[in-house]
């Protein structure tokens, strides 16, 4: 499958959660944990329209203010979602600014908050100094924060001590995979219009909408999109990638996790302490490197990404990963 997305953890392993994943062919990025960005190029931060917040500590959210400070000129909007209280948070980090000068600024900030039954909705303005303003309720269908034709994610809360941490789920509603060789006897020309046919082939739209086609020899043809469809793609499960980390190692949150990320095509999980520390894992509510790996195993995941790594290894900075690894495989300790 070509991916449609690209992560990247913007501080490696050992620096603070941020997983920047960029969405092929769109201009557009999604933000997973704010850490500290200042190795985001201001390119690669303008393409976030849409910021996931597991839970408010400090190395998850320190790096808001830098965002913030970027899109202030931006025609925006910023989505951020997160755990219940993310709202006030948020409201806590803008009250701490002076903003007299900025009613001409067009930004919006959108802050839902995950809730079980549903949660706030509370909208900032650059225009009336970022005040809480407009309030909504969000209905919570199923832990779905944001839905669009390409791509959709969901929150699973997790327990991180007494508060929750929220785990996401990214998917791609249905992959649509493009035959590379059949335009290229077709004569089309490969180019934004493909994005736009895929979209229309997810929307379900009716068999005879017209899509227009250029051809490599400089005109354009229109066929009908089941006509299209049949000539140059099929049709497969979306690409999935799971974001799990801050999570205790309890037995129900290990359970939920399993289920969370059954399936992924990528998942990429807190492997905070090694397993030999697992009594301090276990006081600090977070996972080990063994618990990672056993979890991609189980959920069948078909890649690893391991991070959140304690500074305390930093003298053997790959023991992490390989022992994440080796549970992904199968080997290493026995079950717990
Ligand atoms: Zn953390
Ligand atoms: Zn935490």
């Amino acid at each position: 499958m070509r991916s449609v997305f690209f992560p990247r953890l913007v501080n490696g392993p050992f620096g603070d959660p941020a997983l920047h994943i960029r969405l092929a062919h769109r201009g557009e990025a999604l933000l997973f944990d704010c850490g500290d960005l200042r190795r985001l190029t201001i390119r690669e931060m303008l393409k976030i329209r849409d910021v996931f917040i597991s839970h408010a500590h400090i190395d998850h959210l320190v790096g808001f203010d830098a965002l913030l400070r970027t899109f202030l000129y931006q025609m925006g909007p910023l989505r951020v979602y997160g755990p219940p209280g993310i709202a006030d948070r948020i409201a806590g980090r803008l009250h701490g600014y002076t903003w007299n000068l900025i009613e001409g600024y067009p930004l919006v900030l959108t802050v839902r908050e995950w809730g079980a039954s549903g949660g706030r909705e509370v909208t900032f303005r650059a225009a009336n100094a970022f005040r809480p303003g407009e309030e909504k309720t969000w209905e919570n269908r199923a832990g779905l924060l944001r839905e669009t034709d390409y791509y959709r994610v969901r929150a699973v809360p997790l327990d991180h001590g007494d508060i929750v941490s929220l785990a996401f789920i990214l998917e791609e509603p249905l992959h649509v995979a493009i035959h590379k060789d059949a335009l290229i006897r077709h004569g089309y020309s490969p180019g934004p219009w493909l994005t736009h046919f895929k979209d229309q082939v997810r929307r379900g739209l009716p068999a005879a909408t017209p899509v227009t086609v250029p051809l490599e020899r400089g005109d354009e043809t229109v066929l009908a999109l089941s006509a299209l469809q049949e000539r140059i793609a099929h049709l497969e499960r979306g690409m999935k990638i799971s974001y799990v980390t801050d999570a205790a190692p309890t037995e129900e949150n290990l359970d939920k996790i399993v289920t969370l990320a059954a399936g992924s095509h990528l998942l990429v999980i807190e492997a905070t302490f090694a397993h030999r520390d697992l009594d301090r894992a276990r006081q600090r509510n977070h996972l080990t490197a063994h618990l990672a790996g056993r979890l991609a195993r189980e959920s069948g995941a078909a890649r690893l990404l391991v991070f959140h790594h304690s500074p305390r290894y930093q003298d053997h900075p790959g023991q992490l990963a390989a022992e994440a690894l080796e549970a992904f495989s199968g080997k290493g300790k026995g079950d717990e």
